[in-house]
């Protein structure tokens, strides 16, 4: 049976008639850029995680882009990003002219680890962009205790986590800025690009908007150089009649989560992770030899509601991950590495400090043996079966 990874005509066609009429309604408005579908699917999305402003924008990359550019984060600036996650996280940061300082990731739920970030400020650090990476909040406290201390800026990257909740807040809500992404793959996808910045700081959002449309205002009389960061009212129209069916779709991807969760570790050699090991790489390594695991499971911790955007197992030993991959792809399973190489090792990055680049091995590690495997809400028992005796035969041969 083939298994894609990710099915977009299930998750759309259902609601192709209501589609169709929001599609309708804009055509027949004339009204195409901004207007009342992005006010109201700003001020639907701004409600579903708590913040008092949301900003529409082109992607959520553009998200990023804006909020940086909105707290002026320019050359001379270093910023913390964490080395394990999407390009576009530290791409962003190059694009302003500052320096992207890359940190190492935690290896039970593959987000930054805040103790190896503390080690990496410096008098030019000026942010930090927790990634809220797969679906799972990163360690929100620690890094807000970490941004108190040093008067650090926080901009959270929840491009794959718009309603994932950590301690009961939504993410997005608890830093300075939060950004989401609307890309189809995204949990709440869209029909092309698309994403939101969230705020709940009065002055950010304003200069927010006014940085979205060329930092002109009036029109014409320019304050500030921005960029044309919009979202379309179609597009937005549309994520509406997605956004209505939204807490329906993570119900879903949760279940087949807990599904995985058991089915799986019945397999022998199959190991759920053990968030007690989390913060030390070397107590990490022990418990994973002892263990004598060739696949670790994705356990979330218990105080974060994770919405699952990708279900990632680890494969543990030399070239066992390619073999793994080969494996599932050979029987029509989709799959893929988030992420294959980290971004203190990408090419564009080498010319950042050696500084800004060490101490990643754990990230590096991960890259080595993540693979993600389909998890999507439509998914139907039988796919979710088969994704399942595919990684048994795995374990078999
Ligand atoms: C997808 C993604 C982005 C960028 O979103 P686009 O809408 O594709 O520009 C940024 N960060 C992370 C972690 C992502 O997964």
């Amino acid at each position: 049976m083939n298994v894609p990874l990710l099915d977009v005509n299930a998750q759309n066609l259902p609601l192709e008639a209501e589609l169709t009429a929001a599609f309708t309604k804009v055509l027949r408005s004339g009204q195409f850029i901004m207007g009342p579908e992005v006010d109201a699917l700003e001020k639907e999305c701004a409600a579903m995680v708590h913040a008092s402003h949301g900003i529409g924008c082109s992607s959520g990359t553009d998200a990023i882009l804006l909020a940086l550019m909105a707290l002026g984060i320019g050359p001379g600036d270093e910023v913390l990003v964490p080395t394990f996650t999407f390009f576009a996280t530290a791409g962003c940061v190059s694009r302003t002219g500052a320096t992207p300082v890359f940190v190492d990731a935690c290896p039970v739920c593959f987000n930054i680890d805040v103790s190896k970030a503390a080690a990496k400020i410096t008098p030019k650090t000026k942010a930090i962009i927790p990634v809220h990476l797969f679906g799972q909040s990163a360690d929100m406290d620690a890094v807000m205790a970490l941004a108190n201390a040093h008067n650090l800026f926080v901009i959270e990257d929840g491009a794959q986590a718009i309603g994932a909740l950590y301690k009961g807040r939504p993410v997005g809500s608890i830093g300075h800025f939060g950004t989401y992404s609307f890309f189809p793959s995204k949990n709440l996808g869209g029909f092309g690009d698309g994403g939101l910045l969230v705020t709940s700081d009065d002055a950010l959002a304003e200069r927010a908007r006014l940085l979205r449309t060329h930092g002109s205002k009036p029109k014409y009389y320019h304050k500030a150089v921005g960029g044309n960061f919009r979202l379309d009212p179609l597009q937005a129209a549309l994520l509406r009649v997605k956004l209505a069916h939204y807490s329906e779709y993570t119900t879903r991807r949760q279940a087949n989560a807990a599904h995985y969760s058991s089915a799986l570790a019945q397999l022998p050699g199959v190991v759920p992770a053990d968030p007690a090991h989390c913060k030390c790489a070397a107590s990490q390594d022990a418990w994973l030899a002892d263990s004598g695991a060739r696949i670790v499971l994705p356990v979330p911790y218990a105080h974060n509601s994770h919405i699952w955007n990708q279900f990632t197992l680890r494969i543990i030993g030399q070239g066992q991950r390619d073999a793994f991959k080969n494996h599932l792809t050979s029987l029509g399973i989709g799959c893929e590495i988030y992420y294959p190489v980290t971004m203190d090792q990408q090419e564009c990055f080498a010319y950042t400090p050696d500084a800004a680049r060490a101490d990643c091995a754990t990230a590096h590690r991960l890259a080595s043996e993540v693979i993600s495997i389909p998890i999507f809400p439509e998914l139907s028992a039988a796919q979710r079966d088969a994704v399942i005796a595919a990684v048994a035969s795995f374990l078999a041969a």
